[in-house]
C-alpha cells in the first residue's frame, strides 16, 4: 500500500514491521506498513491513540529508543538512501535535511536554558557557515512569522502558538525537502491550531517542501493533505486520495473512524462510536486486525489475512476481504 501520486519519493516504506521489546515482552508496534510521500507533497496518516502512527513517524528518523525498538522486517528509504540499518551517527545523513520532524509538545523539546536564538543557531550551523547564523536565523523567524526580538527570549516567556512556530523555524533551519509534523497542533486551542495549520500550508507552497502529517482529527487532515493513509492496530488498513477515502471509505475501521468523528449526535443522543475494543499487539496479526470489531466479518476473514485491493479511484486502496472481487461477485 504505497502509491505516491506523481514525481519522484522523498519517503517510501516498504512492509515496515517495529517491535518495542523489554524483560522479554514484545509489542508490535507497527506491522506491515507501507506508504510513501512524493517530492512536494502532503501526506497524513490517521488513526486512534497506540495505533502506531507516532512510532511509523519516528522510525523514519531513529527516533526510537535503541535497544527496545527493532525493525523486524520491511525497508525505509529517505531521497532514495535506504536507512533501515541506520544506527547512532548514520542517522546525521538524514536528520535535518533531507528530514525534519516537529512534536506535538514544543516544551519538552526546547531547551528551557537557552535563547530562541542559538536554539535556531544550532540548526542553522548544520548546514550553514557559523557567519551566516545571524542573517539565516532572522530570516527563520521572519518565515515562521514571529517577530525577531523573539530570538532574544527564553521558551517559557513564549506562548504555546508561539513555541511551535520556533520549533517550526528550527525544523527548516536544515531546508528538509519533507516535514515530518507528529500532531503539532493537539496540545493548541483552536484558533492557534488554526493560524499554525495556515501557515504550515504556506510554507509549503513558498518552499516546494513535502509534508507527512500525523494526527488523529480527521478534520485537519481532510483540509490539509492530497493522500492520507488510515493506520490500525499497527497496519496500515486504507490509502488514497484524502477526499476519495473520506467520502468514499472502503474498509469498516475507516468508516467507523469517519462515523466518529461526526459531531452529529444519533438517534438515540449518543455520538457514534466504534464497538469492542482495540486488540493487543503482543503477537504479529495472522488476520485482519479489526477482525474481533467488524460487523461485516465473514467465513475468508477468518482464513488469510486481506491483501492490499484497489478500492477506488486514483490509487484508493483498502486491506479488507469486502472488496474482493470473488466477495464482489458472490455479492
Ligand atoms: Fe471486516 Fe473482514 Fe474487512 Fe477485516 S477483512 S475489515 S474483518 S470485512
Amino acid at each position: 500500500m504505497t502509491g505516491a501520486a506523481g514525481g519522484g519519493a522523498i519517503l517510501e516504506v516498504h512492509a515496515l514491521h517495529v517491535t518495542y521489546e523489554s524483560a522479554g515482552r514484545a509489542v508490535h508496534a507497527v506491522q506491515d506498513a507501507s506508504l510513501s510521500v512524493a517530492e512536494g507533497e502532503a501526506v497524513g496518516i490517521a488513526g486512534e491513540s497506540g495505533c502506531g502512527k507516532s512510532t511509523l513517524a519516528r522510525v523514519l528518523l531513529g527516533l526510537v529508543p535503541a535497544g527496545i525498538a527493532h525493525i523486524r522486517n520491511g525497508r525505509i528509504a529517505i531521497g532514495g538512501v535506504d536507512v533501515t540499518g541506520f544506527a547512532g551517527r548514520d542517522w546525521e545523513q538524514v536528520r535535518g535535511q533531507p528530514v525534519a520532524i516537529v512534536f506535538q509538545d514544543p516544551l519538552s523539546f526546547l531547551n528551557p536554558v537557552m535563547r530562541v536564538g542559538d536554539q535556531i543557531g544550532e540548526a542553522v550551523r548544520r548546514h550553514d557557515s557559523a557567519a551566516a547564523v545571524p542573517a539565516r536565523s532572522a530570516e527563520l523567524v521572519d518565515l515562521v512569522r514571529l517577530q525577531r526580538s523573539v530570538l532574544r527570549r527564553y521558551p517559557h516567556e513564549l506562548s504555546g502558538g508561539m513555541r511551535q512556530r520556533v520549533m517550526l523555524a528550527i525544523a527548516l533551519g536544515c531546508r528538509p525537502r519533507l516535514l515530518v509534523a507528529d500532531e503539532p497542533t493537539t496540545a493548541l486551542d483552536a484558533t492557534t491550531e488554526a493560524e499554525i495549520l495556515a501557515l504550515l500550508r504556506e510554507l509549503r507552497r513558498e518552499l516546494g517542501m513535502a509534508m507527512l502529517l500525523i494526527s488523529h482529527d480527521l478534520g485537519v487532515l481532510r483540509w490539509n493533505c492530497d493522500r492520507i493513509y488510515i493506520m490500525y492496530a499497527g497496519h496500515t488498513v486504507e490509502s488514497g486520495a484524502t477526499a476519495e477515502v473520506l467520502s468514499r471509505p472502503a474498509h469498516p475501521y475507516t468508516r467507523g473512524l469517519a462515523g466518529a468523528a461526526r459531531l452529529a449526535r444519533l438517534p438515540d443522543g449518543h455520538f457514534a462510536m466504534i464497538g469492542g475494543d482495540v486488540p493487543r499487539l503482543e503477537r504479529p496479526a495472522r488476520l485482519c486486525p479489526f477482525l474481533s470489531r467488524c460487523d461485516a466479518a465473514m467465513a475468508r476473514c477468518r482464513e488469510a489475512m486481506p491483501p492490499a485491493l484497489p478500492a477506488g479511484a486514483n490509487g484508493h486502496q483498502a486491506r479488507c476481504w469486502l472488496i474482493a472481487p470473488a466477495h464482489r461477485e458472490a455479492i
